[in-house]
């Protein structure tokens, strides 16, 4: 079946150019010209996948993006930004954003991160071809139950999203090892063969950290190495 796709964009010809490249590719696209209208299209036609623009009239995709996730959707979002600035990006990703794009962009970069966006979907209920090992990683104070897909840390369950619990999975799964971003952005991002902005990957660790560590400043557990990347302490 066809995927759906919703664009929260106000530019027309953005939205004209989007939904004739994706339909070409065989997606069914919706659209929307501002805010509200976007997040109860979200909310009530149940899409695939979400183009985000963040400068909308009614509600900005910042505020879009928060109401989409508090009502518990794990939509993917993919947020397109005109702007620049890190911290637009950044907020974006704090809100719940999977990932953005920034004006102007080629539309092939941006069907490679649609068709990615929607796999990591896909993928998540069997998440590997053969069966996947469900045995529970224990490190230390961290236990992962992979049957439950649950954290716990000295026997208290962590609040993680799925990212983060991928995220944490995926290091844990080889105590010691350090991974790079770009690795991590192909493994737990499912970007295959990713080149480019690897921010994500920094506040998906970050907020990681905020509720695995004691203290999130001088972390124990995910550390950092210096030109290698992430790993989780051994
Ligand atoms: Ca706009």
């Amino acid at each position: 079946m066809a995927k759906t796709i919703l664009i929260v964009e106000d530019e027309q010809n953005i939205v004209d150019i989007l939904s004739f490249n994706l339909r070409r590719e065989g997606y069914e696209t919706m659209e929307a010209y501002d805010g509200p209208t976007g997040l109860e299209l979200a909310l009530t036609k149940n899409p695939d996948l979400i183009l985000l623009d963040l400068m909308l009239p009614g509600m900005n995709g910042f505020q879009v993006c928060k109401q989409i996730r508090a009502s518990g959707s794990s939509i993917p979002i993919l947020m397109l930004t005109a702007r620049e600035e890190e911290s637009d990006k950044v907020l974006g990703l704090e809100l719940g954003g999977d990932d953005y794009i920034t004006k102007p962009f080629s539309m092939r970069e941006l069907m490679a991160r649609v068709k990615a966006n929607i796999r990591r979907v896909e993928m998540q209920p069997a998440p590997v071809k053969e069966k996947p090992d469900l045995s529970p990683i224990r490190l230390g104070r961290v236990t992962i139950d992979r049957e439950r897909c649950v954290v716990t840390k000295d026997d208290i369950v962590l609040e993680l999203t799925q990212r983060e619990y991928d995220l944490i999975c995926f290091l844990a799964s080889q105590p010691g090892r350090a991974f790079s971003r770009e690795t991590l952005m192909e493994k737990v991002w499912n970007y295959e063969g990713y080149v480019g902005d690897v921010r994500a990957v920094d506040v998906a660790v970050r907020r990681l950290r905020e509720k695995l560590e004691d203290n999130p400043a001088s972390p124990r557990f995910i550390l950092t190495r210096r030109g290698l990347g992430y790993l989780f302490a051994g």
